[in-house]
């Protein structure tokens, strides 16, 4: 039986795994689903106890590639690659913190954060699937920081795809900007746009946008909203909740987030059988959804920056997921419902609705000041030091804790050494960055600098992608 994906919007048509994966957005502005959820048993969970986390990735993701050509011999080797490269050998570790509660740490990629769980493993997907389909792809993506360095690390050196990531020039983080501009793949490049960070989003719409040239470079995307990332994304709950004792007990989780696709992937868990018995989001003071948990209600306002940059986001792609189950998998429903918040900046959810989403959901909002407090609170407790947007996550995962009995796990969703001079003012302490980057901040770089202009970065991008012209 192979696994089809459908559009939470219902009006494009459904797509086996390959297809939804190069895809990533539907056609009718949906995102990809899988048709039916893959069932976890009891005695799978049972048997999952003490396998690498490379063997229970292959064995959860499985399903979700039923009848593609990755066949599940492959799917093992993709995810042992995968996973070799990160710097610890648990790959995503489980840290004690209090009694019943535990820091997840998805930071030991190589761009020290959760990112690189999923796009390691997709980098390698793809490349396999072109590979055998005798194609390839150009990947063009913007970035405020995390996502660009991550995506870099997971397409350099593939044969099948050329990259090239857009960031606002002088916006990022020293240690953000050299994770980009210092890696030497001939098939990686990187534009430091004279603009802001929607600037740089805008000249990737418009690159989509132009079909010709879209078509001529094969343009692709690996952002959040990409089916395969959520999927790679279950495997750390899985593995965590296994380590914690499920299928014997449930299982507590809070997640820093800002697209809703980290914790997405936890709702897909639970979807498959996983026992969950909550799911705390975390947001700063970007709290769209914070707001909707506590009164049914999202309403747009501005971004404002903050301490923890990737969560200052206001609409949250990967909530249309939740929604079209909240909606019974209506994509029509789903659809106007969006349309009207496009239109709005409002959407109002139907009480019986948002109450199922309540029954499991809890938000909360925690702002730069408090954001500190938690960073220094915890190192004082525990000697760890957390990154702003983990420690966004940990205040919502004691704030909001329904069940003390149950076991409580904080995502890590960042390496403190990723944003040092937030920790630094929170305690004092300029964390190190991991031996194996030690060398980041003398590695030679290189930038280049375009202006704001369509026409430039299109020429950019025709000058350097390997792919054969098709006339
Ligand atoms: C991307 C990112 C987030 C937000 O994750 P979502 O999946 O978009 O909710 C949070 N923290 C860090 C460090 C990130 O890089």
């Amino acid at each position: 039986m192979s696994m089809r994906y459908i559009s939470t919007r219902g009006a494009a048509p459904a797509l086996d795994f390959e297809g939804a994966m190069l895809a990533g957005l539907a056609r009718d502005g949906g995102l990809y689903v899988p048709e039916t959820w893959p069932r976890l048993s009891e005695d799978d969970l049972i048997a999952f106890a003490g396998l690498s986390y490379a063997e229970l990735a292959a064995r959860v993701m499985a399903p979700f590639l039923a009848g593609s050509r990755v066949d599940s011999a492959v799917l093992a080797n993709l995810a042992r690659e995968a996973y070799a490269g990160f710097g610890h050998r648990a790959v995503v570790p489980l840290k004690q913190l209090d009694r019943n509660f535990w820091l997840l740490e998805l930071f030991h990629g190589p761009t020290l954060a959760f990112k690189d769980v999923a796009l390691q493993l997709l980098g390698r997907l793809f490349d396999r699937v072109l590979t055998r389909r005798g194609e390839r792809v150009t990947i063009v993506g913007a970035t405020s920081g995390d996502t660009g360095s991550a995506a870099i690390e997971a397409c350099r050196d593939r044969d099948a795809v050329d990259i090239f990531i857009l960031y606002p020039h002088e916006r990022v983080s020293e240690v953000q900007r050299r994770q980009m501009t210092t890696v030497e793949a001939s098939n990686v490049h990187t534009i430091a746009i004279e603009g802001s960070f929607d600037d740089c989003q805008d000249l990737v719409k418009a690159m989509f946008n132009d079909m010709a040239f879209r078509d001529r470079h094969n343009l692709s995307a690996v952002n959040s909203i990409n089916w395969a990332r959520i999927m790679a994304q279950i495997v750390y709950y899985v593995a965590a909740a296994v380590a914690l004792g499920a299928p014997r007990r449930e299982i507590a989780f809070a997640v820093p987030t800002g697209n809703f696709g980290n914790i997405y992937s936890a709702y897909a868990a639970r979807a498959m059988g996983l026992p969950i018995g909550q799911l705390v989001v975390g947001t700063n003071r970007n709290d769209i959804l914070a707001r909707f948990f506590d009164s049914a209600e999202m309403k747009i306002s501005a971004v404002e920056p903050s301490l923890s940059p990737s969560m200052d986001i206001q609409v949250s792609s990967n909530f249309e997921r939740l929604m079209f189950d909240l909606y019974d998998r209506d994509g029509a429903a789903v659809a106007a419902a969006l349309g009207e918040f496009r239109k709005s900046g409002k959407l109002k959810m139907p009480d019986e609705r948002w109450q199922r989403a309540r029954a499991i959901f809890d938000g909360y909002r925690l702002d730069d000041e408090g954001t500190k407090t938690q960073i220094r609170e915890t190192y004082e407790a525990t000697g760890e030091l957390l990154d702003p947007h983990s420690a966004v996550g940990v205040a919502a995962a004691l704030r909001c804790w329904r069940d003390p009995a149950m076991p409580m796990v904080a995502l890590a969703a960042a390496h403190p050494a990723k944003f040092p001079d937030a920790v630094e003012a929170a305690t004092g302490i300029r964390p190190a960055l991991p031996q194996r980057l030690a060398n980041l901040l003398r590695r030679p770089e290189l930038v280049n600098v375009t202006p704001n202009d369509l026409g430039q970065v299109q020429n950019f991008v025709a000058r350097h992608a390997r792919r054969k012209e098709t006339t």
